[in-house]
């Protein structure tokens, strides 16, 4: 059965799975322009919506059109053949479905599904307070998804939000991005006065939820009046500060205090994405969890042109607390799109031919892994954990304990996608999260799975994942972007 005398070269060489590094120096202009996009990307899309503002943005720029005009045109015969044409479709202005239409539709189509929340703090509802005895105003907040609460003390902050006022008016905020902006920040003790209080906790408890208040105001609110009348307002300073706050909030924003109630607010890292290390080989950031996937996708989809099968990516939403609500992975919104499009090939095809078509159809769960860290090598298997670096990482299986919520994808389908990546030389590893029972997580792949379609989830590996400061390489996400490519055109 084996022709080749098997030497220790033979071994070393075909047997063995030793991988290499991604980085090719040949390519380093176009890895580094691909970079500096990918910077541009994250200091504009903070939040889900600003992410899917951007992407509505780049959709225009470069030709796709919206769904429902495309859906217009075909049906009044304006558009006598949808192949190779460019669509965008946006829900809630939290998710965005673009795609480039296929010659045909019934072997299926290729997706590559990713999410734009990332962790943060929300401010509560009713945010605002003024501590009596230190006279400083506050913001409440609840934060959204895994965070390790003492990371987020003592870093610049800036405040993102959609408000929505009671005659349905909204108003956009970004404060604390400007370099003239006023930041916010959480305060934590100072470490003359921290051993008895936090000495002894664990980081879990070094802080706890309802101790995440962002310092917004100190000056206390005066109104013109005179010497008697100061006399009698400062023995009342009593939420001085407080209404200081609601007047600059209404001066400025248009804003009342009620007006929270219906609203959006992220608190998020004020920090830009910059160049990590003298060599500049990494980049440091806020949300690359899973922003890095999301501007991939869109970069790669730009460059398919008339594709054999329809190529479409998904910025999903909500992932971060378990894909719920009407904008997350386990809504019928992609569904529903790919049912749209699957009647622009065959309008009068009943529901089961678009289960059908779901059926035949290869999903990327895009999403980031945890790469190795080396000051806490004894939570990871060494032989199974990706490292920053070494390319695309293909987690078969996400999850806890024994796989339990895990999506666990198919050999076969796994083996298709080796083939292209290796035919193209594009870098990869597998990856687990951690060693088994160490903790685990998941993504959105074991709800796109429902549908019926192959799922696997890929993505490059990070550094302090779900910290206010990601990591990622430049060499990785490099390779994503040509393996997201290839999958669009080759698969
Ligand atoms: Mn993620
Ligand atoms: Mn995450």
């Amino acid at each position: 059965m084996v022709e080749e005398k098997v030497t220790r070269q033979f071994i070393e060489e075909k047997l063995a799975t030793e991988k290499e590094m991604a980085w090719d120096p040949q390519k380093k202009g176009e890895i580094f322009a691909l970079s500096e996009r990918f910077k541009c990307f994250l200091d504009a899309a903070k939040t889900e919506r600003e992410s899917v503002r951007e992407a509505e943005r780049f959709a225009q720029e470069n030709g796709f059109m919206l769904l429902t005009e495309l859906q217009e045109k075909a049906a009044n015969g304006e558009i006598q053949d949808v192949m190779g044409k460019k669509f965008y479709h946006i829900n809630r202005d939290k998710n965005i479905i673009m795609g480039v239409l296929g010659k045909e539709i019934n072997k299926g189509i290729k997706a590559i599904v990713s999410h734009v929340d990332a962790p943060r703090l929300d401010l509560k509802l009713r945010p605002f307070y003024e501590d009596s005895d230190s006279t400083l105003a506050f913001a409440k907040t609840h934060y959204y998804g895994g965070i390790k609460k003492y990371q987020w003390l003592n870093i610049p902050l800036a405040l993102h939000g959609t408000v929505v006022k009671e005659n349905g008016e909204v108003v956009n905020l970004v404060i604390g991005e400007d370099e003239a902006d006023p930041t916010f920040v959480i305060c934590d003790l100072l470490p003359h006065l921290s051993r008895k209080t936090q000495g002894k906790d664990k980081a879990s408890e070094l802080i706890t939820g309802e101790q995440l208040n962002v310092l917004m105001a100190s000056l206390p609110f005066i109104e013109e009046m005179s010497k008697e009348e100061q006399k009698m307002f400062f023995t009342s300073l009593k939420k001085s500060v407080y209404f200081h706050l609601l007047k600059i909030l209404y001066e400025e924003y248009g804003l009342i205090e009620e007006d929270f109630t219906t609203a959006e607010v992220e608190i998020v890292p004020a920090f830009r994405a910059r160049d990590l290390g003298l060599d500049r080989g990494l980049i440091a950031s806020y949300g690359m969890d899973d922003r890095v996937c999301a501007f991939l996708s869109m970069e790669a989809l730009n460059e398919i042109k008339n594709p054999e099968r329809t190529c479409a990516i998904w910025f999903a939403d909500k992932e971060e607390i378990g894909s719920e609500g009407n904008t997350s992975a386990q809504s019928r919104y992609f569904t529903n799109v790919i049912s749209d499009i699957v009647n622009l090939y065959e309008p009068k095809a009943p529901e089961s031919y678009l289960w059908k078509i779901l059926n035949e159809s290869h999903i990327l769960s895009a999403d980031v892994s945890a790469g190795l860290n080396p000051n806490f090598k004894e939570v990871y298997d060494m032989k199974n954990v990706p490292k920053l670096g070494y390319g695309v990482v293909m987690t078969k299986a996400t999850g806890a304990r024994g796989k339990s919520g895990a999506n666990d994808a198919n050999p076969e389908y796994l083996a298709q996608l080796r083939q292209i990546m290796n035919q193209h030389k594009i870098k990869w590893q597998i990856g687990e999260m951690g060693k088994v029972d160490e903790g685990g997580g998941g993504t959105v792949a074991m709800f796109l799975a429902k549908s019926g379609a192959e799922v696997v989830d890929c993505g490059p590996a990070l550094l302090s994942m779900h910290s206010p400061y990601e990591v990622c390489s430049k060499a990785d996400i490099y390779e994503l972007y040509r393996f997201f490519k290839v999958f669009m055109n080759e698969l």
